[in-house]
């Protein structure tokens, strides 16, 4: 069986590593807001080329904590593209904001910047993009939106850790970014984490203090807060893995670079990219009519895939209000996608079982 992501296989690369910093961590007996997350948000800063890294406790908290901290709530709208991972939506909504979908590109799989002006209405705060399967979104339109109409500009960036948007990194091109790294991202830990990246020193020192109990200080307590940490254990395996990233995310372009070469069959849409540097191919996505078809073929065939994602979010039960709601690119997309194998860790062989299974469907 070619398994969709062998995540034992990949952090077994970094055992011996991994066992003697998790030993010191318990040598020192010190598990949270340390020196391992210090150590690890300076190191994650300079990779995102941004001035400010926090660890949190997960890419959700990530999300949130940047939209509380910038002030937004009831009565205000945030643009977000309609067919993201629902986290984005939630967070979104869980600050009493707005959710205001726009529909992406059938090309980038990314929210399409010409429909986006049509959306913003006097009470638009905000336009998340996301870097969705890995794809940095193409930002130049967006920041000039955002500059007309006077807006912040936040990333999700939680599938595209390393990906870039010309000479900048993602978690760079904007007010602020979230990531998370959870345990299948391309830089993922053991367990929930998740981070914020920034260059505005204020947001910064807010967010930081909102996700320790709103406080600047110890037993002072500024704001309303939330508890949202990234634990010392999680921030040395996230600092060793990133070491090897761009690594890893090379391992991946050049599978899907082998995928979009070999992959021959007429029934099989193949992802697009702008621009070779922009993806990190968190998830090389194609399409075909035939999904579920697809799908079990590939699996009788020994190759496991997953659908990212079965259902919009307006199609879902927590979204009741959205059900009826038409967002065509966007259904198109959710009823034909489907996800193949691609890791750090595949091997040769493996990748060309796949090329040689889906070019026989
Ligand atoms: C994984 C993911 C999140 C949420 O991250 P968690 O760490 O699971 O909270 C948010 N947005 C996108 C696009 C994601 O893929």
């Amino acid at each position: 069986m070619i398994i969709f992501l062998d995540l034992k296989k990949i952090n077994n690369r970094f055992r011996n590593e991994i066992d003697s910093r998790i030993a010191k961590i318990l040598d020192k007996g010190w598990y949270l807001q340390g020196e391992e997350n210090e150590i690890f948000s300076k190191n994650f800063a300079a990779f995102c080329q941004t001035k400010y890294t926090l660890g949190v406790a997960n890419g959700l908290d990530a999300l949130n904590l940047i939209i509380k901290a910038s002030g937004f709530g009831v009565g205000d709208e945030i643009i977000v593209p309609a067919n993201t991972y629902i986290a984005t939506i939630l967070a979104i909504s869980q600050n009493g904001c707005t959710p205001v979908l726009v529909e992406p590109d059938i090309n980038t799989y990314n929210i399409n910047p010409d429909l986006i002006e049509a959306k913003i209405t006097p009470k638009t705060k905000a336009i998340m993009v996301v870097h969705l399967y890995g794809q940095a979104v193409q930002m130049q339109k967006i920041w000039d939106l955002a500059k007309k109409y006077n807006l912040k500009v936040f990333e999700d960036s939680a599938q595209a850790h390393g990906a870039y948007y010309k000479d900048k990194r993602v978690g760079n091109l904007s007010d602020a970014s979230a990531f998370s790294f959870y345990p299948g991202k391309n830089l993922g830990c053991m367990g929930d984490g998740g981070a914020i990246t920034t260059n505005d020193e204020e947001l910064y020192k807010k967010i930081k203090a909102i996700a320790n109990y709103g406080s600047d200080r110890k037993y002072h307590h500024i704001y309303k807060g939330v508890n949202s940490r990234l634990d010392e254990i999680q921030a040395a395996i996230l600092d060793i893995k990133l070491k090897y990233l761009d690594e890893d995310n090379q391992k991946r372009r050049e599978i899907a670079k082998y995928y979009r070469e070999n992959i021959k069959n007429k029934k099989i849409i193949l992802p697009k990219t702008c621009d070779e540097k922009a993806h990190v191919w968190h998830v090389f996505a194609v399409r075909t009519e035939n999904r579920d078809e697809f799908q079990e073929y590939l699996k009788n065939n020994g190759i496991q895939t997953i659908i990212h994602y079965p259902t919009p979010p307006h199609k879902q039960g927590a979204y009741k209000e959205w059900n009826n709601l038409s967002y065509p690119v966007t259904e198109e997309i959710h009823n034909t996608i489907v996800s193949l194998p691609i890791s750090p860790v595949m091997e040769q062989d493996e990748i060309s079982r796949v090329v040689e299974v889906v070019n026989d469907f």
